[in-house]
């Protein structure tokens, strides 16, 4: 059996165990082993980590020149690059995605500590036009004081870099909970923040579960904003325990993302957009493109060839550069999409590929990518988030019905239109109701670009300018300029 890698939390600019002492372990979905053990956060270690943040958030980091700030960014950034291979592997080891993807993923994630470390000193205040003679009026936005940054086990050094980045760019002090799923990644990364000497209590990272430590930290009466990303039942629990701090909540949560093929599409790409949406990182993507509607007159040859082209995908190792799909990152994950086919099948979907236990499922956990035929879109397969590879494909026949269809679900998350005809891409790109829209293309992602939902999808967006300003609060202050006392006070001016 080989060496458990041992972990503590990164609390204050110090490694610590919990102060119960209780730990967990981290499985490999490779192989279904134990290969780290990280410390179990509860009530006491987080009050800990919050605490920390918000000495540092009034001590000097509110106060540091937003330059200032953004040199330590930099620096991230430059961290980053530097171990983007570390960090990949890491993070491949404790997910099961791909190397290849993991690796490219650390090092490109640097521009998002880029982007934000430019933006930092670029978001003004404004002087109202106001109402009220011998009056100025001046609004400034100030930082909101300590952030929680709840985070998912898939794409976890994106999701924190977009809620990380613009927190601390703002002046904010953040504690982050790792997901007990993948925890070791994170820790890693805090190696980083302490080698580029972001002052203590300036950025904390925790371990442990939903509850008490999620709960713990979402409800604590210090935390003044929560970043959230998880499954929506997850979110429920958010919003509820905000209620106690009153804390500003924004939720990147699931999706159910609808693609279409009209008639005109360019196959060839249509085929590579479709497999990197639902077949990339094994369907493990919020954004997975896992409902695919085919216009009727192409729909026997096309779906063929998206058949023929699953098949011949390449599952294996995740550290193996010729694996196409790793392993599932868990086996609840594997048994809810084996669940969810079985009643597809049962309700009339047929199974056109996969679908069951690949022969490497006795030690990790390797679900082939499975192509369904739905007559509805109401089957659980096309209904339901699965996150993984597993593509429900229905027909259609003209644009209006296509669109009804592509909205005709809980979630608002993502989309995609293959067509030649871009007034028709346009058309159906306005009238999908989802937070992004891929047109001939699919599965990118950029710290300029808006990402975030609509509907069962979240609120809130990460990364691109905007975003920045949710780790603000606008504060208004009046100058008096005349010489004289004020009017009767007894009146509201
Ligand atoms: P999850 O909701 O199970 O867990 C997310 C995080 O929430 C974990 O750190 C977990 O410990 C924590 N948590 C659980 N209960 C909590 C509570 N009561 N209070 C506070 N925190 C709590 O999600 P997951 O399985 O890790 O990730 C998969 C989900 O995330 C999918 O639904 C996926 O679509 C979504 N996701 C969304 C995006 C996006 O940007 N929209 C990106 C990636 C993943």
């Amino acid at each position: 059996m080989p060496e458990i890698k041992k972990y503590k939390m990164f609390i204050d600019g110090e490694w610590v165990d919990s102060e119960s002492r209780k730990t967990f372990q981290s499985l490999n979905p490779e192989n279904n082993e134990p290969w780290a053990e990280v410390p179990e956060a509860d009530e006491k270690d987080v009050d800990r980590a919050v605490n920390a943040a918000q000495i540092a958030f009034e001590g000097a980091w509110s106060k540091l020149f937003p330059r200032e700030r953004a040199k330590y960014l930099k620096a991230i950034a430059d961290q980053l690059r530097e171990n983007a291979e570390l960090l990949g592997k890491i993070e491949t080891i404790d997910t099961g995605k791909l190397f290849k993807e993991t690796k490219t993923q650390a090092n490109y994630i640097a521009e998002y500590y880029d982007y934000y470390a430019g933006l930092a000193d670029k978001v003004e205040g404004t002087v109202l036009p106001i109402d009220k003679p011998n009056m100025q009026v001046i609004t400034t936005r100030v930082p909101i004081g300590v952030v929680a940054a709840i985070i998912p086990w898939n794409s976890q050094m994106l999701l924190t870099a977009v809620k990380l980045a613009p927190a601390l760019a703002m002046g904010n002090t953040v504690v982050i909970k790792s997901s007990e799923l993948a925890p070791a990644t994170l820790f890693e990364f805090a190696k980083l923040i302490e080698k580029v000497g972001v002052p203590r209590g300036v950025v904390n990272i925790v371990s442990g579960f939903g509850e008490p430590c999620g709960r713990a930290l979402t409800s604590h009466k210090l935390v003044e904003r929560v970043a959230f990303t998880g499954g929506p039942e997850t979110a429920r629990h958010i919003i509820r325990n905000s209620a106690d701090n009153l804390s500003q909540v924004s939720l990147e949560l699931g999706g159910k993302s609808p693609v279409t093929v009209f008639e005109d599409a360019d196959q060839e790409n249509a085929l590579n957009g479709i497999t990197a949406g639902i077949f990339g990182a094994s369907g493990q993507s919020c954004i997975a493109g896992s409902r695919l509607y085919i216009q009727n007159s192409i729909y026997d040859s096309f779906l063929e060839k998206i058949v023929t082209r699953a098949n011949k995908i390449k599952l294996g190792p995740p550290m193996d550069s010729e694996t196409q799909m790793g392993p599932l990152s868990s086996l609840k994950q594997l048994e809810i999409i084996e669940k969810n086919i079985k009643l597809t099948i049962d309700q009339g979907g047929k199974l056109r590929c996969g679908g069951k236990r690949h022969a490497m499922s006795n030690k990790g956990y390797y679900f082939p990518p499975t192509v369904i035929e739905c007559d509805n879109h109401n089957l659980p397969t096309a209904e339901n988030e699965l996150f993984g590879p597993v593509l429900s494909v229905m027909k259609f026949n003209d644009e209006n019905e296509v669109i009804n269809k592509m909205n005709d679900n809980q979630y608002g998350l993502s989309s995609g239109v293959y067509t030649k005809n871009i007034n028709r891409g346009l058309r159906v790109s306005n009238a999908i109701r989802a937070g992004i829209t891929f047109v001939n293309t699919y599965r990118l992602i950029s710290p300029s670009a808006p990402f975030g939902g609509m509907k069962d999808s979240g609120y809130g967006k990460e990364a691109g300018i905007e975003s920045i300003k949710d780790y603000t609060r606008i504060k208004t202050t009046w100058f008096n300029t005349s010489d004289k006392p004020m009017d009767d006070p007894f009146t509201m001016g």
